[in-house]
């Protein structure tokens, strides 16, 4: 249902402040980052909580902080050191970023996370769902923190068949949802719905509207038309690369190389390789090709990594060689499995063939 009159919406969302907010201080998962929440601490984990699950960031979390326990050691940390910390969450550029804005942060605040929602969304990389996020949880703002679990609850409660994938309804649902906000309980309402959205109002499969604070007056749960909503255009295919990873090793050592400092997986390392997926003597030729003297060939299975716009389908061959370092012409890195696993970022794309790495 499309409402010609955004005043029949906001009538409906002006009953959710206090059931949300009672049902969120009743049911909230203890999470670490939702101790001391201050700025620094919102910002890392809503940023590692845009791209991996709840449980998986808590390690990455705890790591993190532990290395980088403000925004000063943020904006000062080496590039290698801050990729590595992020291996394996993927979307390199975003801890980039974090780290540009920590620099903003340093230089045009003295190091004090700034306070207003329009200076925190003026930070690299801060978006209006992360500014939303860090006002409210860290400063109490009243400002709307609305990500993909907010955009299918309100979607749902109001009973809108907008696209959800488009800016133009987030920014409407933005501007709703700050007129309703509870100026005492911003970030108990923002994380409320937030957290409805996680373990209620779930993404795949059936909502749990038994237990939900809005099911009294939600659209969809009174239509019974809960899992036709959102409205969710599908993003384009993503593009197919086919990708050949040759495992090179002597005795000792492996070959790894520094990726282009623009691009895809920028600035990180990885198992050499080259497009297109070649047969074994094609592998061998091309090892010769680049000095090496193979004398052993080994098939390392097929691998497939997806990113938001690429899929790479690879297939591996362990090539064992007989001096990696002296005859090389390809400008790599010779590295022992110890020190790769401990100095060098390598992204997950290369999982399935680390372990004939290290
Ligand atoms: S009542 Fe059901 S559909 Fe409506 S917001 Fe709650 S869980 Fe979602």
């Amino acid at each position: 249902m499309i409402y010609e009159n955004i005043q029949e919406e906001l009538q409906i969302l002006k009953q959710l402040p206090e059931p949300v907010v009672t049902w969120f201080r009743a049911n909230k998962r203890e999470l670490p980052w939702r101790d001391h929440p201050d700025a620094y601490r919102v910002w890392v984990s809503e940023i590692m909580l845009q791209q991996t699950r709840v449980e998986a960031v808590k390690s990455y979390y705890h790591r993190f902080l532990e290395a980088l326990p403000d925004v000063k050691a943020l904006a000062e940390a080496e590039e290698d050191q801050l990729l590595k910390l992020w291996e394996g969450l993927g979307y390199y550029n975003r801890v980039r970023n974090m780290q540009k804005a920590a620099t903003q942060i340093m230089v045009d605040y003295g190091g004090e996370f700034p306070q207003t929602y329009e200076e925190i969304l003026n930070l690299t990389g801060i978006g209006s769902y992360t500014a939303g996020a860090i006002s409210s949880f860290a400063f109490g703002l009243a400002k709307p923190a609305v990500d993909g679990n907010v955009l299918r609850v309100i979607s749902r409660i109001t009973g809108s068949d907008r696209d959800i994938m488009k800016q133009s309804v987030r920014k409407r649902m933005e501007k709703l949802l700050e007129q309703v906000i509870p100026a005492d309980a911003s970030s108990d309402f923002n994380q409320g719905l937030i957290e409805i959205g996680a373990i209620v109002c779930v993404p795949n499969g059936e909502p749990k509207c038994q237990e939900c604070p809005a099911k009294e007056f939600c659209v969809a749960h009174k239509k019974g038309i809960e899992m036709e909503l959102p409205v969710k255009k599908k993003a384009a295919a993503r593009r197919i690369e086919k990708r050949t990873v040759l495992i090179f090793r002597d005795g000792e050592t492996r070959g790894i190389r520094k990726r282009p400092a623009k691009g895809l997986l920028a600035g990180l390392y990885e198992l050499p390789g080259v497009d297109g997926h070649l047969t074994m003597e094609e592998a061998i030729e091309y090892s010769k090709k680049i000095g090496l003297t193979p004398v052993r060939v080994k098939e390392a299975g097929e691998a497939k990594h997806v990113f938001s716009h690429v899929e790479w389908h690879m297939i591996g061959y362990q090539i064992q060689v007989d001096e990696l370092e002296e005859s090389c012409t390809e400008d790599m890195i010779f590295a022992h499995p110890e020190e790769i696993q401990q100095r060098y970022p390598i992204p997950s794309a290369f999982e399935k063939y680390m372990k004939y790495v290290i």
